[in-house]
């Protein structure tokens, strides 16, 4: 029913949880070296391994070590001998609970009409990719796009064809946009914004460039177009160099206010094209 691997160590185990990402991990308590209650603590401080549910298996089934595992974060505990009936049942449940958990947050986390990420999964994403880029001393960029003239296009058509039109630009931006680290979200309406980890300016210039050109090609089709008969969209974008700010960091609402101030400049400057600025230097 599973695709199971076995550690013999409680550093292997470790390893393997991390390169894998089970849907499960029956634990042992009592093992030479790491015991399964230090296996269980690690496994619980790593973002990454923090959330797969474990179950203890053991022959120690005195109500202290078993509150002990509770405690620690493990779902539910097996006592040997192992009776194979109860073993299976515990692991389906267990592992479709956890399934289900998984498919809710990804839900939670996405646009329903592009499929793009959400307003949520942007913010979350901006806090952590702040403080990373602070970390390690890199570039941040944001790029917020608007669609031009989008309410003449839904006035025009209706919003059965601005809905599709919506979609199209998501899958236009997401071809515009390659590194894995890179997010593509619909911040709202039709409004998009794009995290780029570790860019500077010109990068994310290239890529806003490369966003222009990609409509400006395609000529999809807008004849209540206030410039040409064609879709086209305006971006800001905002860049913050974390190597020459040490003392303060800017929070996220603050980058996203700056690549929208840009953004404006963008359309008062007659749309189809991007503005830039530069955090802290350019704030209003
Ligand atoms: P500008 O060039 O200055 O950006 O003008 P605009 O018309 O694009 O901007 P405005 O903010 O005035 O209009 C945005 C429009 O987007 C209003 C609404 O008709 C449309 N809109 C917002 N959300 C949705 C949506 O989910 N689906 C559809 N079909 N339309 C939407
Ligand atoms: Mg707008
Ligand atoms: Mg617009």
């Amino acid at each position: 029913m599973y695709d199971v691997f076995v550690s013999t160590t409680g550093q292997q185990g470790l390893e393997q949880a991390q390169a894998l990402s089970p849907e499960l991990i029956l634990l042992d308590v009592v093992m030479p070296g790491l015991s399964g209650f230090d296996v269980c603590r690690q496994l619980k401080q790593n973002d990454h391994t923090q959330p797969i549910p474990i179950i203890f298996v053991t022959a120690q089934d005195t109500v202290n070590q078993q509150t002990e595992g509770f405690e620690l974060g493990a779902v539910d505990y097996i006592t040997k001998p192992i009776e194979e009936a109860i073993l299976k049942a515990r692991v389906q449940t267990h592992t479709r609970l956890y399934q289900q958990t998984l498919q809710l947050e990804s839900l939670a986390a996405t646009d329903p009409l592009t499929g793009l990420a959400n307003r949520r999964r942007f913010d979350e994403t901006m806090l952590s990719e702040i403080d990373h880029c602070h970390r390690e001393q890199a570039c941040l960029s944001l790029l917020i796009i608007d669609i031009d003239d989008f309410k003449a296009y839904n006035d025009g058509y209706g919003h059965g064809k601005g809905d599709d039109c919506l979609v199209h630009v998501a899958r236009n931006l997401e071809a515009c946009v390659r590194r894995a680290t890179d997010l593509v979200s619909r911040l709202g309406g039709e409004e998009f914004g794009i995290i780029l980890t570790g860019t500077d300016q010109s990068g994310a210039q290239a890529v806003a460039t490369q966003i222009l050109e990609i409509f400006n090609k395609q000529r999809y089709v807008h004849d209540y177009a206030s410039q040409h008969n064609y879709l086209t969209v305006s971006i800001g974008i905002v860049t913050t160099a974390f190597s020459q700010i040490t003392d303060y960091m800017p929070d996220e609402r603050i980058l996203v206010d700056c690549a929208d101030a840009a953004l404006y400049r963008a359309k008062r400057n007659g749309r189809n094209r991007y503005a830039c600025s530069i955090w802290p230097e350019d704030q209003g």
